[in-house]
């Protein structure tokens, strides 16, 4: 069977790296970014550049989305010249940015208006998962739907967790990214406590990663507290929309406010654009 022709907007921190596995897996994918230095490596690894949005939706029988919210999702989907402007019906599109239940659910409701087919699949997983092709995909769709995108989503992720109808998925990324938040202000407060009295933060990661509090994500972020170096694998601001979304879509837990209040905070610092764990940085001089 001839392999699916897929377009993808959106070529960031998780974007790139995705088109990459694609394009090695064999799919033949076009490509659109706001920024065109960035469609260059996959260019140069044998992507198509699409020159608008129209063209690819034309042009392509798949298109995906990753990018940053949802005010930036729905532009690229109902815009004067967005993907909706140029669909024909059979068309399947993808979101695989974070977005909230609702706008995943309006995305689904104008997709469907227009005989396109939609598919929410954010993902869980960063730069490295990205990289591995090994996200964990959320995904919320028709039966039917999702048949189409299993050859696609065999290779970005390790596995594909069907949870539901489209917005489902989104409320299950916004649940993940809560216990995330939570993973990394405590990760952060115990290493800042344990080094004001007298415990070195190398002494302290160590501890937490060889016992049973360690885990994938403390793991993943110890280089980086380490070398208190936080360039952007999930940029902080991306997390703060989380929580808010968290928070607009009912969360109401003890934790998401302080957590949210202490991550905003962190943002009005100046981290937005560096990598959540920078959260460390903001708490240091508290
Ligand atoms: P990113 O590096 O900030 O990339 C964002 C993408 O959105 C870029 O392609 C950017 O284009 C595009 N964009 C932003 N504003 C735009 C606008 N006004 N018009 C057109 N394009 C615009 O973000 P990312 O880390 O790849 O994350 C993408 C999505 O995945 C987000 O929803 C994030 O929450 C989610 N996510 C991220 C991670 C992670 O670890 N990074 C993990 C899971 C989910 P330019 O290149 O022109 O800026």
């Amino acid at each position: 069977m001839s392999k699916l022709k897929l377009g993808w907007i959106g070529l960031g921190n998780m974007g790139n790296p995705m088109v990459m596995n694609l394009l090695k897996a064999g799919f033949e994918v076009s490509v659109f970014n706001r920024t065109k230095d960035k469609e260059a490596p996959l260019l140069a690894a044998g992507a198509k550049a699409a020159n608008s949005l129209q063209e690819l939706m034309e042009t392509c029988e798949v298109v995906l989305t990753m990018l940053s919210n949802d005010a930036v999702v729905k532009e690229v989907f109902e815009g004067p010249t967005g993907l909706l402007s140029a669909a024909s019906a059979g068309k399947t599109i993808i979101n695989m940015s974070t977005v909230s239940p609702e706008t995943s659910r309006y995305l689904n409701t104008i997709c469907n208006q227009h005989n396109v087919h939609f598919i929410d699949a954010p993902v869980s997983g960063s730069v490295k998962p990205a990289q591995d092709g090994t996200l964990v995909i959320l995904v919320g769709a028709s039966n039917d739907d999702y048949e189409l995108a299993k050859p696609i989503f065999e290779v970005l992720g390790k596995i594909a967790i069907y949870v539901g109808e489209p917005g489902v998925a989104s409320s299950a990324k916004l649940a993940i990214n809560y216990l995330l938040g939570l993973n990394l202000q405590g990760l952060a407060e115990t290493v800042l406590f344990a080094e004001k009295n007298g415990v070195s933060k190398e002494d302290m990661l160590n501890i937490i990663n060889q016992g049973a509090c360690g885990n994938g994500i403390t793991n993943i972020k110890t280089p980086s507290i380490l070398n208190d170096s936080y360039p952007a694998a999930f940029a902080l601001k991306h997390l703060v929309k989380d929580l808010r979304l968290a928070k607009e879509a009912g969360l109401d837990s003890p934790l998401i406010h302080p957590l949210y209040d202490s991550y905003v905070a962190a943002e009005k610092e100046g981290l937005g654009d560096q990598d959540v764990m920078a959260i460390i940085s903001s708490l240091k001089n508290k």
